[in-house]
């Protein structure tokens, strides 16, 4: 039934919850878990006003590993191989997940989507290599208060360089401004991701910033040419660990810091009103009111398949943000 349902989300937006294991501190400090899966489906949330339930197109637990995770995403990267543009990103607070789900943990022992994408992609080429031919190309954004920057250049470059979003003839986004990078391999664009999270992290500290609050966009296209009849084809895969949700007045922000959790705020708002103006099938779709929904534009709508993953901590002490969340994600189904 599930499978069904991957398969025939063209145009669709689908949101997956993950709920991540307590940490350490949370256990020792004396918190508790209040969010937990009743089925596949449904998520339940312990409030001091009671027990609140979201539904989603599936649950992961805590228990549930990389590979269990990626095993449901994985038809999308044939689909962008197939010509399709896919968008897969990642929503939550800070701590709650998204970057362990999109990118993997630390050393990438324990990889994540993107390191599991980069294997896919290339298997399915190599798959298919007796009847197409293949180019792969990637750009690497970090936006960050409203500036875009190139993550495969040095930061001190990236600095100095000024980067627009624009469509090319096929519809397809592009970054004017930025390297795209062509790779022939899985191990080239781990290594150009690797090198791109380098960068970020460079910049973040000149600029005295943690990286959890900014979007990490990366966008892949895969050129397809048809051997027997030599016709051409594009898919695209965009992938977004975005910015941490969590609300200024809790992190108690003033100056820098607020500017910083107003832009996100703007941001993710904007995204989330683009998905709800698709998913309310609405005429007019809100995609320029913000850089975020420019840069995915291509992969919001249309004919893309959207999988948004909602990033959950279990806490108790984070039971607040985890219901600001969830009702977001279930407002954008
Ligand atoms: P975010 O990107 O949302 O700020 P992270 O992905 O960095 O959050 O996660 C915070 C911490 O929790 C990291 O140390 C990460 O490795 C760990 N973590 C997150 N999700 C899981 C999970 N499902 N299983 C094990 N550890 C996790
Ligand atoms: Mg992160």
């Amino acid at each position: 039934k599930y499978y069904n349902m991957v398969e025939d989300m063209k145009g669709k937006i689908r949101v997956f919850c993950r709920i991540r294991p307590m940490n350490r501190t949370e256990t020792a400090g004396g918190s508790k878990p209040v969010v937990d899966c009743v089925d596949e489906y449904s998520v339940v949330v312990e409030t001091p006003r009671g027990l609140k339930e979201f539904q989603f197109d599936k649950v992961f637990s805590t228990a549930s590993s990389q590979e269990e995770v990626f095993q449901d995403t994985s038809r999308l990267i044939q689909s962008a191989i197939d010509g399709f543009n896919v968008c897969i990103f990642s929503y939550g607070q800070t701590g709650s997940g998204k970057t362990f789900t999109m990118v993997g943990d630390k050393d990438l022992r324990n990889p994540g989507i993107m390191p599991r994408a980069f294997r896919k992609i290339f298997d399915l080429i190599q798959e298919n290599a007796s009847k197409f031919d293949f180019k792969v190309s990637a750009y690497m954004l970090e936006l960050y208060n409203d500036r875009l920057l190139d993550l495969f250049v040095s930061p001190a470059e990236a600095f100095g360089r000024k980067i627009e979003i624009k469509k090319d003839k096929k519809g397809l986004v592009f970054a004017q401004g930025a390297e795209t990078m062509a790779a022939g391999s899985a191990e080239q664009l781990l290594a150009l991701l690797e090198q791109g999270c380098a960068n970020r992290h460079i910049a973040a500290t000149k600029m005295n910033m943690e990286s959890s609050r900014s979007h990490l966009i990366i966008g892949i296209t895969i050129e397809s040419t048809n051997l027997t009849n030599g016709s051409v084809s594009y898919g695209k895969l965009s992938l977004v660990d975005l910015a941490g949700s969590e609300r200024a007045a809790k992190t108690g922000a003033k100056d820098d810091q607020l500017k910083e959790a107003n832009s996100i705020n703007k941001s993710l708002s904007a995204l989330g009103d683009v998905i709800f103006a698709l998913s309310s099938e609405q005429s007019y779709v809100p995609y320029r009111n913000n850089k975020l929904t420019q840069v995915m534009q291509d992969s919001l709508g249309g004919n893309a398949k959207t999988l948004m993953f909602v990033n959950v901590s279990p806490s108790d002490c984070n039971a607040e943000e985890t219901l600001t969340s969830l009702t977001y994600a279930t407002r954008v189904k």
